[in-house]
């Protein structure tokens, strides 16, 4: 029986989609619909014959779906033959009500819909490619990945915020963490490269794409994430700050009579490496540290720091660590920001070998020294591929909503 999943990622003006053999994890087809609402939109498809890019008018997510089905029959694979078996959606925010994922249904666009106010950036995205989905495949099972589930199993003291007790009881305010479908593919990756059972192994890995965070793994359940009520904790990142002092809104307030909405729009879009450096691509900020460029050189060493405290905590939460493993776009891909994230590390067990460390690779590599106690991994993360064969786990286990985990 064919393992094929449509994967779908809606944000604000974009949907991400891929159809991904859940079995084999090999991509049939993917692309990307860019501009939606904003007159032209820009479809770029990928299919076995190369790039198809088309520019069409996409006013809203429906129509953005009906362009990636477009490409489909005209490029190819054609879905009709593709016998897909389910769709599976990325959904940002589940709250405290969803730690795995779920089948589609009415009363699960409910619930997200009552989570819009913990993710109002995100899950208004999602809902949208869910309702879109549910009205062009009747017919498919669909099911909701949540990036926040992975992290359901944090400890109480370690989610909790020290605020007062109506926030929390009535507001929902905690720490939920994000990334969760990567961190479910490379934590069981790198254990698979440890050669060793997942329940036995403590990782810290360090997701660091545009969005950056850092997870505290033990035997395979999150125990402290860097993320918290939104993805704006931690890390610094592409355009996030990541941490600050929670004093630094309300001092922009009173200062410059900036409102919330500007104050949360710049800690989120204008932030980060965007504000150290004026770029957030990291391969930009690369090339202005090799000019010598002064931002570029600060902004590198903020971001490098703010890894090494991240590390250094969570060697402290576990107690003990087998690897401390770095995995997205910058952690796939920047030798130099490993190595300068852990040098000096030498007294926790964490040596890296600087030859080994000189790779992009393109499959869960060690790039620790022979003989550190503590490994360092670089792990490919591959988040299509979980939403598969998490997709597909739901349909198999043929439970309706009560069966799978609400
Ligand atoms: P997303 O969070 O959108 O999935 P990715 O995981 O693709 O992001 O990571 C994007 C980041 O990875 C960008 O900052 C990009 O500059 C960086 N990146 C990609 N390739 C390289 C590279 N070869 N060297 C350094 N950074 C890279």
């Amino acid at each position: 029986m064919s393992a094929l999943v449509l994967v779908i990622n809606t944000g604000s003006s974009s949907l991400k989609y891929s159809l991904v053999d859940a079995d084999s994890g090999e991509k049939r087809a993917d692309g990307l619909v860019e501009r939606i609402g904003e007159g032209t939109g820009v479809i770029t498809h990928h299919a076995a014959d190369g790039e198809h890019r088309v520019e069409r008018p996409v006013a809203d997510h429906e129509q953005a779906l009906r362009a990636a089905l477009d490409a489909f029959a005209e490029h190819g694979p054609s879905l009709h033959d593709a016998d897909i078996r389910a769709v599976g959606h990325r959904v940002v925010h589940g709250g405290a009500r969803f730690s795995s994922p779920a089948r589609v249904d009415d009363e699960l666009i409910e619930a997200v819909t009552e989570l819009v106010p913990l993710a109002p950036l995100h899950n208004p995205a999602n809902l949208e490619g869910l309702r879109v989905a549910r009205k062009l495949f009747p017919d498919l099972p669909q099911v909701a990945i949540f990036d926040t589930a992975f992290h359901q199993t944090l400890p109480e003291h370690a989610y909790t915020y020290a605020v007062p007790r109506s926030w929390r009881d009535d507001h929902q305010i905690r720490r939920y963490g994000f990334h969760g479908t990567s961190y479910a593919f490379v934590s069981r990756a790198a254990a698979d490269l440890l050669g060793r059972p997942l329940e036995e192994v403590n990782l810290i890995v360090l997701h660091l794409g545009n969005g950056c965070s850092a997870t505290a793994i033990e035997g395979g359940r999150s125990v402290e994430t860097s993320m918290g009520l939104t993805p704006l904790e931690g890390l610094v990142m592409g355009t996030r700050s990541g941490d600050l002092d929670p004093a630094v809104p309300a001092h922009l307030h009173r200062q410059l009579g900036w409102s919330l909405e500007e104050i949360d729009d710049a800690l989120n879009k204008t932030s980060g490496l965007k504000g150290l450096t004026g770029h957030n691509d990291f391969r930009t900020l690369e090339k202005l540290r090799a000019d010598g460029d002064e931002d570029a050189r600060l902004g590198f060493e903020v971001y490098c720091h703010r890894i090494r405290k991240y590390v250094g905590a969570y060697y402290a939460v576990l107690g003990h660590v087998d690897a401390v493993v770095f995995t997205a776009g910058v952690g796939q891909n920047a030798p130099q920001v490993r190595a300068r994230s852990l040098s000096g590390l030498e007294r926790l067990g964490v040596v890296l070998d600087a030859e080994r460390n000189d790779v992009r690779p393109d499959r869960p590599t060690v790039v620790s020294a022979e003989g550190s106690e503590v490994a360092v991994l670089v792990v490919p993360t591959n988040e299509e591929w979980e939403i598969a064969r998490q997709t597909l786990a739901v349909v198999d286990a043929g439970g309706g909503p009560d069966d799978t985990g609400r």
